[in-house]
């Protein structure tokens, strides 16, 4: 550790922001955060956004290296593959990896946050500072400024290490923009999402299997459903914001009734208060974040949302902003030596240059899963290649691990993911265009194909993986 230890401000203590105080206080350093909203552990306050989270091996990865994984695990609740709800009413059942061991959790964002909080704090070196909202930056003077929710009392901060994890709608962001220039994108989805709750049954069971993630594809819209602890589940409808059938035009109680009835038949008899939750909660709105350098020289850095929010359809938005503090972690780890000056403009730049193609690439994926969840998932020849694709994995495992899994339960870089995938589609064009069942296929054609390009890819890559 250097002869000089800063105190680092982090700005945001959500889910990243809080991960990231009790990484910078485990490296060494005094943390100050600052978050705009009350204290949820004293307070019930809505954790802001999507009420549960799927959570996968890149977010748990950073959980365990901190040791807090069973801890969260705790709270957590497994899904092990799709649920898909066809308008007729049966269920169709697609796994997601190879056995129930490769699987996805459920966990709601107001306990994790409460536990990454409470973590943070245990190290003695973090303070967290509620209900100061950053209101203005001044990098050239290093100042920071906040202002008291409750108060109004604004305070003047000279700090020279600052760790942005402001969310999407990011301050800090928007200054590197504004000042220095950096690039800057926010593109809004023409899509809109609402958040309902599905009770728990009398008994307190779920109404629905449990250990699943429930998709009701509809083409143009969907709906969603994630368990929660408590039996009850948070289904998230994404449908578009105008036009004939949308979130403007569902103005009425007869009209959201009539949707879901045609719809989302069975989810309508199991939500008694539809109509209310349909017009009391907010419609959501989705953005891709996308940004430019990350850091500013060797003062102020981004990480998660405020660098590179994107839509949730993969999941995996506060997945990739864990792995952000993961990388940051190591960086810091390679580079800080005893007695020597550390060269924060080194660990800034090299970390903005390394999660930047990784995050663009998530980004895109998000995007096309969007299109996979709604409108493929019920679709025969999209079920066909994905039957097959489960073949090659368990015919030729390590050298095909389809695009899901390689986001989902592996930490190989997302760029190497969005790479893999693209061979992949081929590999299945190739192997499906005459065939009618999985059985068919013809295996020494895909040991060629896979060869040829996919398993060199992901053997090199697999190699890559650091800590
Ligand atoms: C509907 C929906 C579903 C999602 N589902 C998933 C999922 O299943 N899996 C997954 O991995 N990701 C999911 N995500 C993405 C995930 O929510 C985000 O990637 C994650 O919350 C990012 O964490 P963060 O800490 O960077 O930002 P945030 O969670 O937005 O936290 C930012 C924090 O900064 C604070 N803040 C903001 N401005 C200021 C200010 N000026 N001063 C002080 N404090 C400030 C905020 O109050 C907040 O606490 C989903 C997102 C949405 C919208």
């Amino acid at each position: 550790m250097s002869k000089n230890i800063e105190t680092m401000t982090v700005v945001g203590g959500g889910l990243v922001g809080s991960l990231l105080a009790t990484v910078l206080a485990k490296v060494g350093f005094e943390v100050e955060v600052f978050e705009r909203r009350v204290d949820m552990r004293k307070e019930g306050i809505n954790a802001g956004r999507s009420i549960n989270l799927a959570m996968s091996v890149r977010g748990i990865h950073a959980l365990k290296k901190l040791g807090i994984e069973n801890e969260v695990m705790e709270k957590a609740l497994p899904m092990t593959g799709r649920v898909i709800h066809p308008v007729s009413g049966t269920t169709l059942f697609q796994r997601y990896g190879k056995d129930d061991s490769e699987c996805i959790y459920s966990i709601s964002r107001s306990d994790l946050n409460k536990i990454l909080m409470t973590v943070a704090e245990k190290t003695q070196r973090v303070k967290i500072h509620f209900q100061e909202r950053l209101i203005a930056s001044d990098f050239k003077k290093n100042r920071l400024v906040f202002q008291n929710d409750i108060t109004k009392k604004q305070t003047v901060l000279s700090t020279t290490k600052i760790f942005g994890t402001d969310g999407s709608a990011s301050l800090l962001r928007h200054t590197l923009r504004d000042e220095f220039g950096h690039e800057e994108s926010e593109s809004d989805l023409s899509y809109g999402y609402k958040e309902l709750t599905l009770p728990a049954g009398a008994d307190g069971g779920f109404l629905m299997a449990k250990k699943g993630l429930h998709i009701w594809p509809r083409g143009s819209y969907m709906l969603i459903a994630l368990p929660n602890f408590e039996g009850s589940f948070t289904c998230t409808l994404f449908l578009s914001h105008q036009g004939e059938l949308s979130f403007q035009s569902l103005t009425t109680s007869e009209k959201v009734t009539k949707f879901f009835k045609e719809q989302f038949p069975d989810v309508q008899k199991l939500i008694p208060d539809l109509t209310e939750q349909f017009f009391s909660n907010p419609t959501g709105h989705m953005v891709t974040v996308k940004c430019f350098p990350w850091h500013h020289g060797d003062q102020m850095v981004l990480l998660g949302d405020s660098a590179h929010a994107i839509v949730p359809f993969f999941g995996q938005g506060m997945n990739c902003g864990f792995e952000d503090v993961s990388h940051l972690w190591r960086l810091l780890e390679e580079n800080i030596c005893l007695d020597q000056e550390i060269n924060w403009k080194k660990i800034f730049s090299e970390f903005s240059r390394i999660r930047k193609p990784n995050a663009d690439a998530i980004a895109q994926l998000a995007v096309e899963n969007f299109v996979e969840m709604r409108d493929k998932v019920g679709d025969p020849r999209f079920l066909l290649k994905k039957e097959v694709e489960k073949l090659l994995e368990k015919e030729f495992p390590g050298d095909y691990i389809s695009r899901y899994g390689l986001v989902t339960f592996s930490r190989i870089a997302y760029s190497v993911a969005l790479k893999a995938g693209l061979l992949e589609d081929e590999i299945l064009e190739q192997l499906c265009c005459d065939i009618t069942s999985a059985g068919q296929i013809d295996l020494v054609k895909a040991r060629e194909l896979i060869q040829k390009e996919l398993a060199p890819l992901l053997k090199e890559e697999i190699k890559k993986i650091v800590n």
